[in-house]
């Protein structure tokens, strides 16, 4: 699993966790999961970290196709195995038509692929039908 956190929403998400009292059922969750937050930090801040990132990026990456977040917020999504090396999550593009997406158009009610949306005229118009305007 993976949540687009900045900071402030990750320290808000802390402090949440924190005032769960002992006595609630949920107390125990709540310390593994701070735990948890805790571990992830300092794995993903450390230099291997930046050093498995920054491979990764550089043998495989490639734009707008494969891309490996940068570590700019000082974290990268890295998972050290038990051999030497690591795991490091990578985004790979796919198109709404590769997905199998479609949409009806509402000007000419024919199924097309979600690339065939023109933005420009909201939700459920095709480009063909924005072009013939
Ligand atoms: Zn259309």
């Amino acid at each position: 699993m993976w949540i687009n956190l900045d900071p402030n929403e990750l320290e808000i998400i802390r402090i949440g966790l924190a005032e769960i009292s002992p006595a609630s059922n949920w107390y125990e969750s709540a310390q593994q999961v701070l735990k948890k937050l805790d571990e992830w930090e300092t794995t993903s801040r450390s230099a291997d970290s930046k050093a498995y990132r920054d491979a990764a990026d550089e043998l495989y990456g490639r734009e707008g196709e494969l891309e490996f977040d940068d570590s700019s917020d000082g974290t990268n999504c890295v998972s050290a195995g038990a051999d030497p090396g690591a795991y490091v999550m990578g985004w790979r593009w796919v198109t709404s038509d590769q997905a199998g997406l479609t949409f009806t158009c509402e000007c000419c009610d024919k199924v097309k692929a979600t690339d065939e949306l023109d933005p420009e005229a909201g939700d459920k118009i095709c480009k063909d039908c924005t072009k013939e305007e």
